[in-house]
């Protein structure tokens, strides 16, 4: 039976919208403490180049930790593989914005989503520049991915999280003594909360996330990263994506994954579809509810998995 993506995606958003347990908007950072609770987006970019849209598709958020996966995609450009010279490749079973690895494991965090590792990556990112020059390459580079000049960045929410971030100023310096932070440590978070507030829809998202999908190829032509480095960051995505929460999305859903406290999440099935959902209430990890739910209930009915056949 052939797959009615357009009813799939109009039932799940139906679906979510009766829910009433829609979990708790990200207070820590005040501004994402205002927004509504009450919405829903999904969207889903094929590898032939649909796109399908359901529910509050087009309304911006903020990214936040998705944006890990391009700040990695851009450092990995910028100096490969020696990128794991200062970050793992392991999933902590730890929150988010924990720090207790980091004496045991000499300040090298174990990936590079949770924030620990995204700040490491931030400061390879910074490279020597003003943080201004890293985010306007980071805010090019997303623009560039998902064919949108229009994205932008939010910097109320930059603001916001500047004057509340105090466990990432610890993390930051705390890597600084041991030398896998490099600049001062309000520089590269100066990048790193702008690069957080970046602010897109669930279209522009899912559009930007089409590399991870097509081996590392650019829809418009040409190449965003090779095919091995693709297949790294979705693996990674896959372990680390969801922070102490990992394991059990790719349990419930079954394909690489990368959420933030904004509510939104990139997810990709390599070869065949780049998707994005978003509503702004979490679970205790920090990852989306109804995001989470609704790419479970997608992935059961596509059949859509890495761990099933095409
Ligand atoms: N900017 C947020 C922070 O550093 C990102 C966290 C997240 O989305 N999980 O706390």
């Amino acid at each position: 039976m052939s797959l009615d993506l357009p009813a799939v995606i109009a039932d799940i958003t139906a679906s979510m919208a009766s829910m009433e347990d829609r979990g708790q908007v990200a207070t820590y950072i005040p501004e994402l403490a205002t927004i509504d609770p009450a919405q829903f987006g999904i969207a889903i970019v094929t590898a032939d180049g649909r796109i399908l849209t359901g529910g509050d598709a087009d309304t911006g958020f903020s990214i936040q930790s998705v944006s890990k996966v391009f700040a990695l995609t851009l450092a990995l450009g910028k100096v490969g593989d020696q990128l794991w010279d200062r970050v793992g490749r392991e999933p902590s079973g730890n929150a988010f914005n924990s720090i207790t690895q980091l004496e045991h494991e000499q300040g090298i965090p174990r990936n590079p989503f949770i924030n620990a590792g995204a700040i490491v990556v931030a400061d390879v990112n910074l490279g020597g520049h003003e943080p201004r020059v890293a985010i306007g390459e980071m805010l090019r580079f997303v623009r560039y991915l998902a064919g949108d000049d229009s994205i932008t960045i939010n910097d109320a929410v930059a603001a916001s999280e500047t004057a509340t971030g105090f466990r990432n100023m610890a993390l930051a310096n705390y890597m600084r003594a041991f030398n896998n932070v490099r600049h001062p440590a309000e520089l590269v978070l100066g990048s790193y909360f702008h690069q957080c507030a970046i602010e897109m829809s669930c279209r522009q998202l899912a559009l930007a996330g089409r590399y991870l999908m097509l081996d590392g190829r650019h829809p418009g032509g040409g190449r965003v990263i090779s095919p091995r480095r693709a297949r790294r960051i979705n693996a990674l995505m896959l372990t680390c994506g969801h922070y102490d929460a990992s394991g059990d999305f790719a349990f419930r859903v079954g394909i690489p994954g990368k959420s933030g406290v904004g509510g939104g999440i990139l997810a990709i099935v390599p070869g065949r579809a780049a998707i994005a959902v978003w509503s702004p209430g979490l679970n205790a990890s920090g990852n989306s509810c109804l995001g989470t739910l609704a790419l479970e209930e997608l992935a059961r009915r596509t059949g859509w998995s890495v761990f099933s056949p095409p």
